[in-house]
């Protein structure tokens, strides 16, 4: 169906997309990529540059300041040959700068604040994280308790936010805060969009061990953080509105077309390969049979992101009904890395290697259990698989519109 879309235009974008793809990243972080190892922020910095330099880092910003003029297909396509070209991901938690912040300036920024905050972002000189969840509002998100008090030209800050994917390694956070503490107010009303300097005095950041042994979670505790009035973005207690602005393009990009592709591909590839009681996997019915369900999923919600782009190409995006792209997508990724993990059985246990001598198998089984334990938070993320699902009951079978 992609291929029907497709102008010859378009199939020369993709050309050119795969072109810079090939040639742009260094092979050894290529492999490092398609082995699913922990990158340091130098790599990720580095390949935002380069993306930079090309204009392609900034792609859903408005064309205006810096953005690009594409079709939604284009969009789809280049996110879909970085992907299978083992370019290093720009998702919502890497990329908070470009993907998120950067789009709400555009929208809702003052033209002081875009000539100020724009730039670095773009140069990638500043790193930001996003400062959602609390302790007690994650789901529930509008009970948010971190506060901030007006006193002069700054707002002092007093909380703290939890589960701030790389906050070790951000200069500035994207910070929802409650300026407005009347309980007669609707919580959401009260909620403000403030950029916090993480290097001010009054900021800790504490990591959080994951069961994966890698270090991305933290919490970070504000003890009467000075924030300038100038670092807000929109209206005083207009944040809540702010924040839900890009909620429909991260559900898009939450449903990780492209990676389950990728996965399911290296799964094929490794059943070609390991063996069970002396014939490969692959030559297994059982085994095939899983196999074929995965990718038969994995072309539905192929499909229906590629209706979604159509719909919205046509003038109407999609409402609501998106939930269902970001329910059904990381369920399956989910789903294929539990395939993955019982195709290399104990082989997956980090110490041992396949011994396959295949070259067209990455070192992926080093790091696989890792990488599936870390899949576990995609049906949290962004909205957990319940939340989804009430959504898509409200606003589909209940008839009301719910976000
Ligand atoms: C990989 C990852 C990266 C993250 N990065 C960030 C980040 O950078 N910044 C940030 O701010 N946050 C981040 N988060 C936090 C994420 O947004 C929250 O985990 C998420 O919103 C869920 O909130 P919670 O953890 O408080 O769980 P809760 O809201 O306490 O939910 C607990 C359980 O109850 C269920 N539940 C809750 N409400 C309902 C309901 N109404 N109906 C039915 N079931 C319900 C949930 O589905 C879940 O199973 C990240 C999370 C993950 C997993």
């Amino acid at each position: 169906m992609l291929e029907a879309l497709l102008t010859d235009d378009d199939r020369r974008f993709r050309a050119e997309v795969r072109a810079f793809a090939r040639d742009a990243v260094a092979p050894e972080l290529r492999r490092r990529v398609a082995d699913g190892a922990e990158l340091s922020k130098q790599d990720y910095v580095e390949w935002q540059k380069l993306l930079s330099q090309r204009g392609w880092l900034t792609t859903t910003w408005t064309e205006h300041d810096g953005g690009v003029n594409w079709s939604p297909v284009r969009h789809y396509l280049f996110e879909e040959e970085l992907a299978l070209a083992d370019c290093p991901p720009v998702g919502l938690t890497l990329g908070v700068g470009a993907k998120l912040l950067g789009p709400i300036l555009c929208e809702h920024g003052s033209a002081e604040q875009k000539q100020r905050l724009l730039p670095p972002i773009r140069d990638c000189s500043v790193w930001w994280c996003q400062g959602y969840s609390e302790p007690g509002a994650g789901s529930d998100l509008a009970s948010l308790a971190t506060r901030a008090v007006r006193d002069g030209d700054d707002y002092v800050l007093t909380g703290t936010k939890i589960w701030t994917s790389y906050a070790h390694w951000a200069d500035g956070m994207c910070c929802l805060a409650r300026t407005d503490r009347d309980p007669e107010t609707r919580p959401q009303a009260g909620i403000s969009f403030l950029l916090v300097d993480m290097h001010a005095p009054g900021v800790t950041v504490r990591p959080i061990p994951t069961i994966n042994r890698r270090h991305f979670f933290n919490q970070v505790f504000f003890d009467a953080v000075r924030v300038p009035v100038g670092n807000r973005i929109g209206a005083e207690n207009d944040g809540w509105r702010i924040a839900k602005s890009l909620l429909l393009h991260e559900r898009l990009a939450a449903a990780r077309v492209a990676e389950t592709t990728k996965r399911l591909k290296l799964a094929r590839a490794i059943a070609r390969v390991a063996l069970f009681h002396g014939k490969p996997l692959l030559e297994h019915d059982w085994f095939r049979m899983q196999l074929a369900a995965l990718e038969i999923q994995a072309r539905a919600i192929e499909q229906t992101a590629l209706r979604y782009l159509g719909e919205t190409m046509a003038g109407t995006p999609p409402g609501p009904e998106i939930a269902l792209l970001k329910l059904r997508g990381t369920e399956l990724y989910q789903k294929i890395y539990d395939l993955l993990c019982d195709a290399i059985g104990e082989e997956s246990i980090p110490l041992k290697r396949l011994k396959t001598g295949d070259a067209d198998i990455p070192g992926y089984w080093q790091t696989l259990n890792a990488n599936r334990l870390y899949a576990r938070g995609f049906t949290v993320a962004a909205g957990s698989s319940e939340v989804q699902r009430e959504i898509l009951a409200k606003s589909l079978l209940g008839g009301q519109r719910a976000s």
